[in-house]
């Protein structure tokens, strides 16, 4: 039995986690679950926000399914954890986020979104298929900042080819297993000439070692624009850490929003896997939360430790109970409650 470590996270985590994972057992799949607790309520009871328990479930793991975890906003609230450093000696780490300690703690240099349209799903397209590979590890988005004076905030962006030929290097070895055709490399090189060109170069170089895939490059601001006016044109987008946060989001509002696009962190022997969506505090504890952009993360951790069996029963149920209109969420303009959604598939799982 394959084991996972279950981050419910917060606000809306713990209900969409929940759903995911009696998802998860309906579909026969062999996994069982170690339950790991961080940020607020961990820092509380044991003094630190990723404690130590959690890395050890994860080391023995190295698996996770994760639900949204809150950071404060602004101020200078950093993440910091006691972790062993390259010498083995322990050192202090800090990040700005939970999400950003355990990309980088775990090496989780991909961050993989597929996106699509699913039947009754309300959207203005139809006929999105695409996968975002977002680099992970680096970038302005790991938020390398400093306050120069109190009118004067700088941040660092830093782009290294090994990193940027890593996750290109990924994104041309999975499009060729799954049969996809083309790559779109977006970039800002006209201005941030060496970052985002030594970006480029480094992606394009790694392009050439794979003559079956197509690939091409955009301006991030063009390629938003051919996003919200072609997307069915678009297979595999390759970006940066911040770009690739930013269109992610774009690309889930193409097929229905933020409740229904799922991720999947991956490193070389270890994953994660969340939504794309945050801890919605507005909506958390009421039972309204769309839990599909778990359930669908679910199915990719499925997928990546060989239960595509099981994954692709989870999607069908999913579209079974999305095309019958039975249960659909508030967010896609139904009225079930996040529970009775879940139970829907769990009973297409069980009768098909
Ligand atoms: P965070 O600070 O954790 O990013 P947030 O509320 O700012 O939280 P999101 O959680 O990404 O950002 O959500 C933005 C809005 O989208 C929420 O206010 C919520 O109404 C809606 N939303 C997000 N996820 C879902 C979901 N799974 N189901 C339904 N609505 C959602």
């Amino acid at each position: 039995m394959r084991r996972v470590t279950l981050i419910p996270g917060d606000g809306i985590g713990p209900e969409v986690t929940a759903a995911a994972r009696a998802v998860i057992e309906a579909s026969g799949a062999q996994l069982d679950f170690e339950t790991a607790v961080i940020g607020q309520q961990a820092e509380q009871a044991t003094g630190s926000p990723v404690p130590p328990s959690v890395f050890e479930s994860i080391e023995r793991t190295k698996l996770v399914l994760k639900g949204p975890t809150y950071t404060p906003f602004g101020g200078n609230y950093r993440i910091r954890i006691q972790r062993p450093g390259a010498d083995g000696k322990m050192e202090e780490r800090s990040y700005p986020s939970l999400a950003i300690t355990l990309r980088k703690e775990l090496g989780l240099y991909v961050n993989l979104r597929p996106i699509k349209n699913y039947p009754n799903v309300p959207s203005r397209y139809t006929g999105v298929d695409l996968v975002i590979f977002r680099e992970n590890s680096e970038d302005l988005y790991v938020g390398n900042e400093r306050m120069v004076d109190v009118d004067t905030a700088e941040g660092i962006k830093l782009i290294t080819r090994g990193a940027s030929a890593r996750v290109a290097r990924f994104a041309f070895d999975y499009m060729k297993k799954v049969g996809r055709r083309k790559i779109t490399i977006g970039h800002k090189a006209n201005v941030m000439k060496m970052t985002d060109g030594l970006w480029l170069k480094a992606t394009q170089d790694v392009a050439k070692a794979y003559p079956d895939i197509e690939n091409d490059a955009r301006v991030i601001d063009a390629l938003c624009m051919e996003l919200v006016i072609k997307p069915e044109t678009f297979d595999g987008l390759l970006l940066t850490n911040l770009y690739g946060d930013i269109v992610s989001d774009l690309c889930a509002g193409l097929v229905g929003g933020l409740g229904v696009a799922p991720g999947a962190n991956i490193g070389d022997d270890c994953a994660m896997f969340e939504a794309v969506h945050g801890t919605a505090p507005d909506i958390a504890g009421k039972d309204l939360a769309n839990p599909m952009a778990m359930i669908l993360s679910a199915v990719l951790m499925l997928r990546y430790v060989g239960e595509g069996e099981a994954a692709d029963r989870i999607d069908a149920a999913l579209s079974a109970v999305l095309g019958e209109k039975r249960a659909i969420t508030r967010d896609l303009g139904g009225s079930a409650g996040t529970k009775a959604f879940t139970e829907a598939i769990v009973q297409k799982l069980k009768k098909p």
